[in-house]
């Protein structure tokens, strides 16, 4: 059993911890929302007063919260200089490299063991402890870490060094923004074409323009698995969060000196969809967007 605190218990959070209680350990969780420590404290964690009452006594700590400037905060002054000497510090929060690797040095500077772990999967795979997790951290760290998300996990892969998770959670969520616009773009095509949607997707799954936008996820009601586009759009992964994904592989990209135009032309047009009204709809509703049939579609 490991005493571990859990700091972030939103719409990710809340599963994740409440799947390490499950798992047998103590879970130290604290949030600014009371409302969030009162459904831990049901799911069977510890509610503490605050983030240094968390990590003060925990072998393992674990965030998972909004963005870069808050964890870059709640490292800087509540977990670092507070949490026992050799803890393993691990942040599963989607944020911008240069913030993770910040964050993991100081963490390092202080004695601390650190990793990014950034996840795939959304609020079901937080409930069912079924999150793909890449993890940025010194090799000697990995089993460690691995370990310590195993609760929450399908799958746990070694990204590389420090940064490395948010280097790959990034260039993944990316080539998916790109890869669905494409595909919303086939289906609204064959469509003008007279070409069926279930005949296109019956042959394009079988041939090269093949995709997990395509296949998995489909953007077309009543084709393929059952998808956010059979309730509509409702759910899934919010164009909001996309957004926010495309946007920090643009700051990586213009920092780093990479030429990533499609996923520039991805943010561009994913910004004008949430402006459009449409931010909490799932990613794939871009199809009817594009299609011009956006009666039944709701806005925010
Ligand atoms: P959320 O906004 O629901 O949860 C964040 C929580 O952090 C909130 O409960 C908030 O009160 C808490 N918080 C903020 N500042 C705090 C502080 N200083 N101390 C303690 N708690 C604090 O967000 P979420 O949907 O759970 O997402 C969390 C992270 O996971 C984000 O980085 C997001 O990009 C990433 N992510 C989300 C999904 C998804 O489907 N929701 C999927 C993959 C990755």
């Amino acid at each position: 059993m490991t005493r571990i605190a859990f700091i972030g218990l939103g719409n990710m959070g809340a599963g994740m911890a409440a799947n390490q209680a499950k798992a047998g350990h103590t879970v130290l969780a604290f949030d600014l929302s009371a409302g969030a420590l009162k459904r831990a404290a049901e799911a069977g964690c510890t509610p503490v007063g605050s983030v240094r009452d968390a990590v003060m006594n925990a072998e393992v700590v674990i965030t998972m919260l909004p963005a870069g400037q808050h964890v870059r905060s709640v490292y800087a002054e509540e977990i670092v200089g507070h949490s026992q000497a050799g803890a393993l510090v691990i942040d599963c929060s989607t944020i911008d490299v240069d913030s993770a690797r910040f964050v993991a040095a100081l963490a390092v500077g202080s004695g601390l063991r650190a990793a990014d772990a950034p996840v795939s999967g959304g609020t079901a795979a937080a409930d069912a402890g079924s999150l793909a997790f890449m993890v940025g951290c010194e090799a000697k760290d990995f089993a460690a870490v691995e370990a310590a998300l195993t609760p929450m996990a399908r799958v746990v892969i070694h990204a590389g060094a420090s940064g490395a998770g948010q280097a790959a959670k990034i260039c993944n969520n990316m080539l998916l923004g790109i890869s669905m616009i494409g595909t919303c773009e086939a289906f609204a095509l064959a469509d003008k074409l007279g070409l069926e949607a279930d005949r296109f997707f019956e042959i394009a799954s079988k041939s090269s323009g093949q995709c997990w936008s395509l296949t998995t996820y489909c953007p077309v009601e009543g084709i393929g698995p059952a998808t956010p586009a059979d309730r509509g759009y409702e759910g899934g992964f919010a164009t909001a969060m996309m957004l926010k994904d495309l946007k920090l592989a643009q700051e990586a990209a213009a920092k780093a000196g990479a030429s990533t135009p499609l996923g520039a032309q991805a943010e561009a047009l994913y910004a004008l969809f949430a402006n459009q009204g449409y931010a909490q709809r799932d990613f794939s509703a871009v199809l009817p967007w594009l299609s011009g049939q956006t009666e039944t579609l709701k806005k925010d």
